[in-house]
């Protein structure tokens, strides 16, 4: 059963089981998806009813951000522990290196999926990329159909949310790969094109903080942070 978080259910799952799950879905006829909201996603449901039923759709959706975890916790339904998009996919492309099953990365701007591609083969030997695309694409079908022709297991959908949510949602099939994962901004990190927080940060549950600092402009989206807490101090009261 999972845990509802404002309209968004949760699977409770530590890290290591959540890889296990992407694993086992990988091994099935697919297409299945991933996504790992934060609360700036789940506040863009609340608004968003196709949102909302692509996000929930998922066969695997991960706490991505403290604030998710604080919210399933403050609701008396606490979460196991949070599970970062990126470093769901860092495990997870160890196990693909492992077991011969290729990648596809679809989004970002031109190159850096290409990029990506490039620093990841060299730091997960074994790793096979299927092929690249920028996420800066007028027409979904030629998009999975290439995805689909490049025969990848599995696809790393960075459009940013809910884009990339409801492209899963609706291309997951023609794509003919068997698990697809929506990761945000992660090829901008795995290009080394932008930096993620250092430990310190994150380890405190300042992660949104540092990135605020480096990329004022997100402060309109990161206003749904306080928002969400809001929200949740609205929903404990009612319940
Ligand atoms: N992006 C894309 N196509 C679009 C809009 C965005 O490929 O039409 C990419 C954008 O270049 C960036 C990612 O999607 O690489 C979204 O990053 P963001 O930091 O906003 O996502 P978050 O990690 O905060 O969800």
């Amino acid at each position: 059963m999972r845990i509802d978080v404002l309209g968004v259910g949760f699977d409770n799952v530590t890290m290591a089981e959540a890889v296990d799950r992407a694993c086992a879905l990988l091994d099935q006829p697919g297409p299945h998806y991933v996504v790992t909201p934060n609360p700036e996603i789940v506040e863009v449901c609340r608004a968003d009813g196709a949102a909302a039923a692509a996000v929930n759709g998922a066969d695997l959706v991960l706490a991505d951000g403290i604030g998710v975890i604080k919210g399933a916790a403050m609701l008396g339904t606490p979460l196991k522990e949070r599970t970062p998009g990126i470093e769901f996919a860092g495990h997870l492309m160890g196990k693909l290196a492992e077991r011969g099953k290729s990648l596809y990365l679809l989004g970002a701007k031109p190159g850096v999926a290409e990029l990506a591609a490039k620093r990841l083969t060299a730091q997960y030997p074994g790793l096979t990329i299927a092929g690249t695309r920028d996420g800066y694409f007028k027409e979904d079908g030629p998009v999975a159909e290439e995805i689909r022709r490049s025969g990848a297991d599995c696809v790393f959908v960075c459009l940013g949310a809910p884009k990339q949510e409801k492209w899963m949602a609706a291309n997951g099939e023609a794509t003919g790969a068997a698990l697809l994962c929506g990761l945000g901004g992660s090829l901008d990190v795995f290009a080394g094109v932008v930096a993620r927080a250092p430990k310190f940060w994150s380890d405190h549950g300042l992660e949104w903080f540092y990135r605020l600092c480096k990329e004022p402009r997100r402060i309109g989206r990161m206003m749904k942070l306080p928002l969400f807490l809001v929200h949740v101090r609205q929903e404990r009261r009612r319940k």
